[in-house]
């Protein structure tokens, strides 16, 4: 891996400070993972997007005037957890009149901002958001979770951020940005693929005669790998796929040609011509063309088109003056000075406010000294953090085909971080301890998985205080409990080809145990045997949920990332139970 950066772990940090410091005037941080405007406007609605970072300029190149107040990003390719997306909204709700999230359609981005949303609504905070589903490459089905959110997502900041800058109210504001998703399509294809600095190897690889047809801004997998073909005949196929999903007849459009991070300009330009000449053919008209990185994936050699089916309102919308890093229309300086006099905040005193990451969970209740539930969690823990790690580049590989090559970073980096907070837990009952490892858990693996096993681990440690003690009995309802957790947060069942698929036979070998009598350590073997042979079984399933879905009949024969990470879960705590 050749590459422009310093330490992999550092990467997300100094991208943050390298915009920052280049564009004082614009943003601010307000925490290490967010961005706010550098000039805060009050009394508004606030827009607030982001996810997994390696898309730059998005989304913090899209906070300014008339776009996004602030952005939140995630470990490279990683949904940023919920605490995160939470203190992005509390950056930014104080003086205004209600926030709306801008997300994007995957399992992580989705589970961790509505939580985030949730949460912020109990606290009584007015806010509400949307999810952009513009890639046309993946078929869209009620049994998936749907297409994927792409380029498109930056008309949804642009349209909607101009409604927000004007006045418009939360349901207003709300609805502008439903349109744009209503209207906007795009497609992609790459050429060479790109690398997670943290895995170091390609999410994918293509001969030097291929092309992936439909890829994802992430380097997951599109609809068709073929032999490379001139660009015109490439941009010929995505635009029939997307004139052919919206009816675009005798419409306005705007027009986005994005590169994806490795394709210069040039070959962009070569990309537009086509598209301009295709559209003129077909009798849609070009109101605007957009052209250049604005939702790129690293260095992956890739493009995407997409198209805006215009109206009046979009139309002076996606005209309105607005000034952001990454995207600058008309003038805002004069009545936008004005205006932001009046409630100019310094954006020092939003950092004050918004806690760092991992700066959550502090204070311990003390508990008795010789808790021998305690020390038994406490060591299936370890176990655990130990499991993730040995297996963590087994874990990323199984991600590549069909994910994003991130689970077993995800993993072993949040069962990293459950390591370092167990000695600050000494003393702790073991619900309390469970509960504190399941909030570091979500924060710290982000992505789909984060949100879920923290959600397994939250009801666990309920199960177990429920009943008192920690026994096979409140263990299994735990597990039982957590799947249902986990169904419940992300809409999953069994056959999905997820977690699920390992969780259900082993809580199914438990509930046989149980009913037999048998000891502690051999149910919880024969448990994890089931969950190893949930996992296997996942190999020829279809993916109905998570990334893989994106990839429908190409997800089959892929063992899943998420099953096999539970197995090993499973078979760590069973082999702490024989000690
Ligand atoms: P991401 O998909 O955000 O990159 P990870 O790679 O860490 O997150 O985790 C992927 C795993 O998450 C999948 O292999 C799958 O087992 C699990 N997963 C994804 N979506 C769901 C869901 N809706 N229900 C249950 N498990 C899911
Ligand atoms: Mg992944």
């Amino acid at each position: 891996m050749k590459k422009f950066i310093n330490k992999p772990e550092d990467v997300e940090r100094q991208v943050v400070d390298g915009y920052v410091k280049a564009y004082p005037d614009l943003i601010a941080k307000a925490a290490d993972d967010i961005v706010v405007r550098a000039r805060r406007k009050q009394g508004k609605v606030a827009l607030v997007s982001g996810g997994g970072m390696g898309h730059e300029p998005a989304h913090l190149g899209y906070v300014g005037v008339g776009m996004l107040d602030a952005a939140v990003g995630g470990a490279i390719y990683t949904s940023p957890a919920e605490d995160r997306v939470k203190a992005a909204v509390d950056a930014v709700a104080l003086g205004n009149t209600g926030v709306l999230l801008v997300v994007k359609n995957y399992t992580g981005d989705v589970v961790n901002f509505k939580m985030a949303a949730e949460e912020a609504a109990e606290e009584g905070v007015a806010v509400d958001y949307v999810v952009v589903d513009d890639d046309v490459a993946v078929e869209d089905s009620s049994f998936t979770v749907g297409r994927r959110g792409v380029a498109g997502t930056i008309f949804v900041h642009k349209c909607a951020g101009a409604a927000a800058e004007a006045g418009a109210p939360l349901p207003e504001v709300k609805r502008v940005a439903e349109k744009v998703i209503a209207n906007v399509r795009t497609m992609g294809v790459a050429i060479e693929p790109c690398t997670v600095p943290a895995a170091g190897k390609p999410g994918f690889t293509l001969a030097d005669d291929e092309m992936e047809m439909g890829v994802g801004i992430h380097g997951e997998p599109g609809v068709r790998r073929a032999a490379m073909e001139p660009v015109d005949a490439m941009v010929d196929e995505m635009l029939e796929k997307i004139l052919g999903d919206l009816d675009f007849a005798a419409a306005r459009v705007a027009v986005m040609v994005n590169g994806a991070g490795g394709t210069p300009p040039y070959e962009l330009a070569i990309v537009s011509n086509r598209v301009h000449d295709v559209l003129s053919e077909r009798g849609i008209a070009v109101a605007r063309t957009y052209m250049g990185p604005f939702m790129t994936s690293l260095e992956m050699r890739g493009f995407s088109v997409t198209l805006l089916r215009l109206d009046d309102e979009l139309e002076k919308l996606l005209a309105a003056p607005a000034r952001a890093v990454a995207w600058t229309e008309g003038e805002v300086g004069a009545a936008d000075a004005a205006l932001d006099a009046a409630a100019e905040a310094p954006a020092a005193a939003a950092e004050k406010s918004v806690p760092a990451a991992g700066t959550k969970s502090t204070s311990v209740p003390a508990a008795s000294e010789e808790d021998p539930a305690a020390a038994r969690v406490t060591a299936a823990l370890l176990a655990v953090a130990e499991a993730m790690d040995a297996h963590k580049d087994e874990l990323t590989e199984l991600d590549m085909p069909i994910g994003d090559s991130d689970h077993g970073i995800n993993m072993a980096r949040g069962f990293d971080a459950v390591r370092d907070q167990l000695p600050g837990l000494a003393g702790a009952d073991a619900p309390t301890i469970m509960r504190k490892a399941a909030m570091t858990v979500i924060s710290k693996v982000g992505g789909s998985s984060g949100p879920l096993y923290g959600t397994l681990m939250r009801k666990m440690g309920v199960a177990v205080k429920r009943a008192g003690g920690l026994t096979l009995e409140s263990f299994t309802q735990g597990l039982r409990d957590g799947l249902q957790g986990i169904e419940d947060l992300a809409g999953g069942a069994p056959g999905d080809k997820t977690m699920i698929d390992a969780m259900v036979p082993a809580i199914a070998s438990l509930d046989e145990a149980l009913a037999a009598g048998t000891p502690a350590a051999d149910a919880l073997a024969a448990a994890a045997e089931a969950a190893a042979e949930g996992a296997e079984a996942t190999i020829p399933l279809v993916a109905r949920k998570g990334r893989a879905s994106y990839l429908g009949e190409r997800s089959r024969g892929h063992k899943d990332p998420g099953a096999t990470s539970f197995a090993y879960c499973m078979a760590a705590v069973a082999a702490c139970a024989r000690s």
